[in-house]
């Protein structure tokens, strides 16, 4: 049992995840850090405990001196516990940080579900798992049909431009596959994620153009890296062909870390005249420079930020978020705690596409709603697609009568022009 796991996990345990694995003192530091054992208390949940569930069912596998390890032979119990283990998890990195020895539950994990994907375990067509699967070879699969998906998405496109002309400015252009622009962006699937973008844009007067892909690499959240890496392939070539001097990627956590954290080490010296950066900090940049401007005070609802962990924790971009927010709201009232401390919000790591962990999405956000409801906030902003889903969901389930909103929508809708 758990053979094809076993090999995988053994060939993908490098000198770090091999060093975490022996250096854990087991202090418990971690226990409470992480959102889902807060909310549980279950064993199961604390990072140290998804470590040595590895490590057991690695040692079991191997000599005459289990006695000695305390190890287990995989068996079917052992098999859910690291299914368990590894999904509930949404490699949020905030016991990385509570850490003394800054050991990264969530870097295991990632090996862990791409084992668990080779064993075949989990990760089967009809469940919300495997969709995330098949999601991210669809990414990959875009690729070979992206000539004749083109003209429709243009199209479609064209129809969206004429939308923000007449609501916003008439001059606005939404540019798609323009040769020799400077910034290729790269949305999301839905209009929310290019509408606030192109006011932006076109009120900084930048010379940009629209990806006819989407920033979004499912295979990510399954540890599988050569196909995420196949899937910002594509990106790449696009920005090459193009000939842009920038990618931008939009609000959404997990694509940026592959952005700013992976491409480099993938794709190294093809990549090395492009700069890579999220819409978040670009934006600031545009603020602060006075290539654009807002009405400050256009909100006065009390509003808080939620730092999405890829974002914040995992990417450091903390305070241009909230230079955005203060620039346009009058009332900006921080969660506690906040910035590296912040509470993940229960729905990253793809967790979100699996409708059958809703229920645990709901108990692991419970942090994160009692965060919110401390701050009296009306409006909660953030800056990531999957932290958006997961707090209108906590927001239904835990009734706490917010809206919640992007950075670049409260901009947006601020803008002079
Ligand atoms: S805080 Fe670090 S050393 Fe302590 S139990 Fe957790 S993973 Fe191990
Ligand atoms: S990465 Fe986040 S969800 Fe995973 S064990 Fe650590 S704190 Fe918990």
């Amino acid at each position: 049992m758990l053979t094809r796991f076993l090999e995988i996990t053994r060939d993908r345990i490098n000198r770090p995840l091999q060093y975490y694995q022996d250096i854990c003192v087991r202090c418990g530091a971690c226990m409470d850090a992480c959102h889902f054992y807060a909310a549980s208390r279950n064993p199961a949940h604390i990072p140290a405990q998804r470590m040595m569930l590895v490590r057991k069912a690695l040692q079991g596998e191997r000599s005459w001196l289990n006695w000695y390890r305390d190890a287990d032979r995989a068996d079917g119990r052992q098999v859910s516990e690291i299914q368990q283990a590894m999904w509930e998890c949404t490699g949020c990195r905030r016991c990385a940080t509570f850490c003394p020895f800054d050991l990264d539950t969530a870097l295991l994990v990632s090996v862990g579900r791409y084992a668990l994907m080779n064993e075949g375990t989990g990760l089967e067509a009809e469940t919300g798992h495997g969709m995330i699967l098949e999601i991210g070879n669809a990414e990959i699969s875009k690729g070979e049909i992206i000539e004749d998906l083109k003209e429709f998405y243009i199209e479609q496109v064209k129809l969206l431009e004429k939308r923000v002309q007449d609501e916003f400015a008439p001059d606005l252009q939404i540019p798609v596959d323009k040769k020799g622009a400077e910034i290729l962006y790269v949305p999301l699937v839905g209009e929310h994620a290019t509408v606030p973008a192109a006011k932006i844009f076109h009120a900084a007067g930048a010379d940009w153009t629209m990806s006819l892909f989407t920033a979004t690499n499912h295979s990510f959240f399954v540890g599988d890296m050569a196909r995420a890496k196949q899937a910002a392939r594509l990106i790449l070539d696009e920005a090459l062909r193009l000939g842009v001097k920038a990618i931008v990627y939009p609000e959404c956590g997990h694509a940026t870390r592959t952005l700013l954290s992976f491409f480099e080490n993938w794709f190294g010296e093809e990549i090395a005249g492009i700069e890579r950066m999220n819409l978040e900090p670009l934006v600031a940049s545009y603020l602060e420079q006075g290539k654009i401007n807002v009405r400050a005070g256009a909100v006065d609802t009390p509003i808080t930020y939620h730092d999405p962990c890829n974002l914040g924790r995992n990417g450091g971009f903390f305070e241009e978020p909230r230079s955005l927010i203060r620039a346009v709201a009058s009332e900006f009232r921080e969660l506690e705690p906040n910035r590296a401390l912040n509470w993940c919000c229960g729905g990253g790591g793809g967790l979100i596409a699996v409708p059958e962990m809703k229920e645990t999405r709901m108990q692991a956000g419970n942090e994160k709603a009692e965060q919110i409801r401390r701050t009296g906030a009306k409006w909660v902003v953030t800056a990531c697609e999957n932290c958006k889903t997961q707090l209108g969901d906590l927001n239904e389930h835990y009734g706490l009568g917010v809206e919640i909103k992007g950075v670049t929508d409260l901009v947006a809708d601020a803008l002079i022009l």
